[in-house]
């Protein structure tokens, strides 16, 4: 496939943005060559600037459940546009946003937006600790909760992409109040906390992580969560950037039926345009400024255009056969990929929630990062790029979600699982 325009973009950018990207793993490092610039998307496909079509299971990360361009959406934010931009004061569409998010996610009494999931993370760790009285937080190894200094300890996505977890920059101080444990291991967990937990302000997680591939709690681990850091007086903070809105209209914690303290929200809840949430039980939430000490702000927070396109996108996913739809798209996809892989003798364990993937190229059940770590990265670079050549966009490493929208069609489906045939194929005639 010739990529002559992406490669020159590329090359253009190089000069000017630092790695050419403005986001580490658009870059392409973790499956080789170039990336490819796209200039435009509708509904589940994406074109590139040589006008090649792709089948989209990225999606922006996750944002566009709805696809790329959905009319309403679209012109939803014209609406707003055309009344102005940013305002810089409170308007009636954070209150409306602000109601649907409550709706959605019981466990959310008030909210509070910001720009980006990492800004929600932060701002929900400081009111963590401004509540508890405490310093330390505990996050899983190969879960991404953003960039923020506290984070970048053993951390997923785009940080375990290009193999540097622990990112030069962040002062030790920081680093040692993150006390980083292996996911879905109850007996570590107790450990921590037999001999931390009146030190522990929170403990922050992916209930399904999406940043080291998509792994699934084993039975009873948030539960098991849940109890711990109520027994021991510390917060639950469910880091729901990815999974909220996305794998059942209230998130993980409703498929699980865990109420967290706190919850952090992003992606979908602005259908694209730069939204991210915190909020939680009332009494916390009362601490953050101006109400209480607990120092959170932004100018363009609750922007006109960013709200709007979270409403819009949040009013239609209301209907919960969307939800049905997405996971039956999304099985049958799982379903004839399985085949395929079995077909070629391919290790493989795959994993699915709602409209969220994964297959991870190893014959051993994946619950943890070291557990992913064991995949096959060569095998799915080479595969990522096959399937790139036949028209379909995966994440462009081992080490990410896969996700469907409601544009995806059955079609969609079949042409991806017949790629994936003709790749594997391909692959394997030329290893032997
Ligand atoms: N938390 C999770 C679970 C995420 O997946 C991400 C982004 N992939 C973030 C936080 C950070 O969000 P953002 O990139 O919008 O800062």
């Amino acid at each position: 496939m010739r990529l002559e325009r992406s490669i020159s973009a590329f090359s253009r950018a190089r000069r000017i943005i630092a790695g050419g990207v403005n986001s580490p793993v658009r870059a392409f490092k973790a499956v080789g060559g170039s990336p490819v610039f796209m200039k435009a998307g509708s509904g589940s496909i994406l074109r590139d600037v040589d006008d090649h079509e792709y089948i989209d299971y990225v999606l922006s990360w996750g944002p566009l459940i709805l696809g790329h361009a959905h009319p309403s959406v679209i012109k939803a934010i014209q609406n707003a546009a055309g009344r102005g931009i940013s305002f810089g004061t409170p308007t009636e569409a954070e209150s409306q946003l602000g109601e649907l998010v409550c709706a959605f996610v019981p466990s959310i009494e008030r909210v509070r937006f910001v720009s980006s999931g990492t800004e929600a993370t932060m701002s929900a760790v400081r009111l963590a600790r401004a509540y508890t009285g405490r310093d330390k937080i505990v996050k899983f190894a190969g879960c991404y909760h953003g960039h923020g200094d506290g984070f970048l300890v053993a951390a997923g996505s785009g940080a375990l992409t290009n193999g540097v977890p622990d990112s030069p920059g962040i002062p030790l101080g920081v680093a040692n109040d993150t006390l980083v444990l292996p996911f879905n291991d109850e007996g570590a967990l107790r450990e921590v906390f037999a001999r931390e937990g009146e030190r522990i302000a929170a403990v922050i997680v992916e209930p399904y992580p999406g940043n080291m591939g998509f792994i699934l709690p084993r039975e009873g681990y948030l539960r098991e969560l849940r109890e711990v850091t109520a027994r021991f007086g510390s917060l639950l903070i469910f880091d729901e950037v990815m999974t909220g809105f996305r794998v059942a209209p209230g998130g993980a914690q409703e498929r699980e039926g865990i109420v967290p303290d706190l919850t952090t929200l992003g992606k979908v809840l602005g259908g694209g345009m730069p939204v991210g949430a915190f909020g939680g039980r009332w009494e916390i939430m009362s601490k953050l400024s101006p109400d209480g000490p607990v120092y959170q702000a932004g100018t363009l927070s609750g922007n006109p255009l960013a709200m709007a396109s979270g409403i819009a996108t949040l009013r239609i996913l209301q209907d919960r056969s969307v939800y049905e739809r997405l996971e039956t798209t999304t099985r049958n996809l799982c379903v004839g990929l399985r085949e395929v892989f079995e077909h070629h003798s391919i290790p493989h364990f795959m994993t699915q929630r709602g409209s969220m993937l994964c297959t991870f190229f190893t014959s051993e059940p994946v619950v943890d990062l070291q557990t992913a770590l064991r995949s096959d990265v060569t095998l799915y670079a080479r595969y990522f790029h096959g399937m790139l050549d036949r028209g379909v966009y995966l994440a462009p490493s081992q080490f990410e979600a896969g996700f469907v929208s409601t544009a995806h069609t059955q079609a969609d489906v079949e042409h991806t699982v017949a790629a994936a045939d003709v790749t594997l194929a391909s692959l394997f005639s030329t290893v032997r």
